[in-house]
């Protein structure tokens, strides 16, 4: 079975329309019923992560490309979850997570790709941004932290930063993991529920939460403006966390064999080299 990640591609261009994406779909899962289902998931997750690990190692050791992957949804959709099943094992000498969290004085007194473009990958290198510039026209946008005229044309100023990152050599990414409102509250009630996640529960986020319909706008305009040929954005359904594990490790798995990487050639007398006792 192929699972073609394009079905989950925005079309540069389109227009998207959330509401009409099923959160707890399973695209380009072959639907079998059931809990064999979810198991035949977990084991396509275990088998794709051995992969992704090769291919990791492979750019680490080409260092030719630079990947970059943008990680964005609403709270408690899954960004932690996702790097942790999804990047599993991967070797921590070539990977980074970094994590974009309200500006700092010293941020916001600069453009808001500042602190962007300094975390972006070097050549080998593999970084996931754990919410990202995304959040200038979406947080931003839905709590009118700057006016509309300033936000407006930050599309455009995304287009062309990741277009610059691409024509330089970086290949870039994007995954809006697509919960549903249900599922959300079902988290957060995890979080005041469970001990061990606590820590994790911000009354802040039901005010986000009760913005809902309107980061869904802004996270469709997001996605409408900014999905491009070298950018393109993927809307993954993650009410189910083992879906959403196989599709993102497809997304990463497909998009890094593109590279046809090669290790790097042996050491023309390699055959010849003896090792000194
Ligand atoms: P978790 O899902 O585990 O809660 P998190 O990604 O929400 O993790 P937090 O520290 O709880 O991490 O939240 C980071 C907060 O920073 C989010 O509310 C996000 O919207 C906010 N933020 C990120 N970038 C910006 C920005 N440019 N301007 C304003 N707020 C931002
Ligand atoms: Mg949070």
């Amino acid at each position: 079975m192929t699972f073609d990640i394009d079905k989950l591609r925005v079309k540069p261009g389109s227009k998207v329309n959330l509401a009409k994406i099923d959160a707890d779909g399973t695209p380009q899962w072959q639907d079998k019923g059931g809990v064999t289902n979810k198991e035949d998931g977990k084991q396509r997750v275990v088998e794709l992560n051995d992969r992704l690990e090769a291919l990791q190692e492979l750019l680490y050791a080409e260092g030719k490309h630079r990947v970059l992957v943008v990680l964005q949804a609403m709270d408690a959709g899954g960004k932690d979850g996702t790097i942790r099943h999804v990047f599993d094992g991967v070797n921590p000498s070539g990977v980074r997570a970094p994590a974009f969290k309200k500006p700092t004085t010293r941020e916001l007194s600069r453009d808001y790709l500042w602190r962007v473009h300094q975390q972006v990958p070097g050549d080998g290198e593999l970084v996931i941004f754990n919410r990202s510039h995304y959040e200038d026209v979406l947080v931003v946008r839905v709590l009118d932290l700057v006016d509309k005229k300033r936000w407006a044309k930050r599309y455009q100023h995304i287009v062309n930063f990741e277009q610059m990152l691409v024509d330089e050599g970086t290949t870039i990414v994007k995954i809006y993991l697509h919960i549903s409102k249900e599922e959300q509250k079902e988290r957060l009630q995890a979080r005041l529920d469970e001990p061990t996640k606590n820590w994790k529960f911000e009354p802040g986020d039901l005010d986000m939460r009760e913005r809902w319909e309107d980061f869904m706008e802004a996270f469709e305009g997001a996605l409408e403006g900014t999905s491009t040929k070298d950018a393109p954005w993927f809307v993954v359904p993650a009410n189910r966390k083992w879906y959403r594990n196989v599709a993102v490790l497809e997304i990463m798995v497909q998009t890094l064999e593109e590279l046809n990487m090669k290790f790097p050639a042996a050491h023309p007398d390699i055959a010849s080299i003896i090792i000194p006792d």
